[in-house]
């Protein structure tokens, strides 16, 4: 099972865990390019059967794996003709992510649910290629240590992330004296609250310069995104919150910077295309061509660049506090951040009232400085019905 040596590149296989979003089909664009160095061995998603089942027909995986059970037969049929094993839910796919042909596992599902999957596939002493922030934002601790121990590299996807790891390449003996995180300010940046209040669905699912998935969209255009990047910065790079700034850049050109100690800074640029960052991932620590298009200054003339308003965003300032306060409370404000984004998605809550639930999320979760496994789940748990509660009993 699993492609091996059939060029002058070793084959790596890689598990592509939510092959059916963004992330997922942009990493299945960059093996399509490459099919001599990348080969999808598992493909998985949780109920879009119709586009898991075609990207198992191109792809051939080895194994595919849906999370919802009523899809299960149509995957099941739709593949019988073929190699794929077809699997369901977390404990076959975590056991899955333990076969020794994969090499590297692509974390692209959405949410919580990429936790358990993720300290899976280190556990199996699996790299992980991670776009999945929110694994790190909730038990970023926990995952990074069980890294260490299993000698597993957590190489970064999201654009900002591996902009800093792209400059620290060569860099292992120099400290960083602070990282700036850069950030479009999404669709709403510059307007006031009494703007923000009147919002709807439909505009904040327009991002000036990405197209992501829905939920990190609204994640994106609430600042929240930059909040729980903010949160997986201190994780991947061991920094101290004071170490980490973020500075609005609507171009969107420069991902990120490093500033070292002696004051010199480094930036990594390019257009804003999650195709790089994702091969960068998939083919670390070589850079492989592609025809991906190029930055052109002309069209570029002017880069710009601003504090954040984390005054009128305030779900910046939440995560700061989140991280500031550490133990559970980064899963606090996770969960109910998952809560209220899939509300204002269905029209229930306004976007101003997203921050409200989660600052009261916040305030009433009983805080855990030190959490285990179980305090994370249950955190996460409790944390839920409390922000649904709070949509419930709040008026739009
Ligand atoms: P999408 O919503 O586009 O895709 C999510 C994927 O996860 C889909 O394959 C979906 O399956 C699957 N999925 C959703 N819920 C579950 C679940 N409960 N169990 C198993 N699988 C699930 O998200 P994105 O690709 O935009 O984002 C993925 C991750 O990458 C997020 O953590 C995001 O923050 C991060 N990221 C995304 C960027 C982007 O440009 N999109 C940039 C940087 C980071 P199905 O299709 O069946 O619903």
């Amino acid at each position: 099972m699993g492609k091996s040596f059939n060029s002058e590149f070793a084959l790596k296989n890689i598990a592509i865990l939510g092959s059916t979003g963004s992330i997922g089909t942009q990493a299945l664009e960059v093996i399509r390019q490459n099919p001599d160095r990348f080969h999808a061995f598992v493909l998985t998603a949780n109920s879009n059967a119709g586009l898991l089942i075609k990207q198992a027909l191109e792809f051939n995986p080895e194994f595919v794996v849906i999370a919802e059970q009523s899809k299960l037969d149509e995957v099941k049929s739709a593949l019988s003709h073929t190699e794929t094993r077809v699997l369901c839910g977390q404990d076959e796919l975590c056991a899955t992510l333990e076969r020794p042909e994969i090499s590297l596992v692509l974390t692209a599902m959405v949410g919580f649910a990429g936790l358990i999957p993720t300290l899976a596939a280190i556990r199996a002493g699996k790299d992980i290629a991670l776009a999945n922030k929110e694994t790190l934002v909730v038990a970023g601790d926990m995952v990074t240590s069980l890294a260490k121990e299993h000698g597993v590299k957590i190489l970064p996807v999201d654009s900002e992330h591996s902009a800093i790891f792209q400059c620290l390449a060569g860099e292992e003996q120099n400290p960083i004296e602070k990282i700036y995180l850069t950030a479009s300010g999404g669709p709403f940046r510059g307007k006031d609250r009494d703007f923000l209040a009147t919002i709807t669905r439909k505009e904040a699912l327009k991002h000036p310069n990405w197209v992501m998935g829905e939920k990190i969209t609204i994640d994106s255009a609430s600042l929240m995104n930059k909040g729980l990047e903010v949160i997986e910065a201190k994780w991947l790079f061991d920094l101290d919150v004071s170490q980490i700034d973020v500075i609005v850049h609507p171009q969107s050109i420069v991902h990120s910077l490093v500033q070292f100690r002696d004051g010199s800074m480094k930036a990594q640029m390019g257009l804003p295309d999650m195709k790089l960052p994702i091969q960068y991932a998939m083919a670390y620590p070589e850079r492989i061509e592609n025809t991906f298009p190029r930055f052109n200054f002309t069209d570029f003339p002017n880069l710009s660049f601003e504090q954040a308003d984390k005054t009128t965003f305030r779900n910046l300032a939440l995560a700061f506090d989140a991280l500031n306060a550490g133990g559970n409370m980064p899963c606090v404000i996770n969960a109910a951040n998952e809560v209220v984004v899939a509300e204002f998605l269905k029209d229930r809550i306004g976007f101003l009232k997203m921050s409200d639930i989660i600052e009261q999320c916040m305030s009433e979760i009983t805080f855990i400085p030190d959490p285990s496994l179980d305090d994370y789940l249950e955190s996460d748990r409790i944390t839920r019905i409390l922000a649904q509660e709070l949509v419930t009993n709040s008026k739009l």
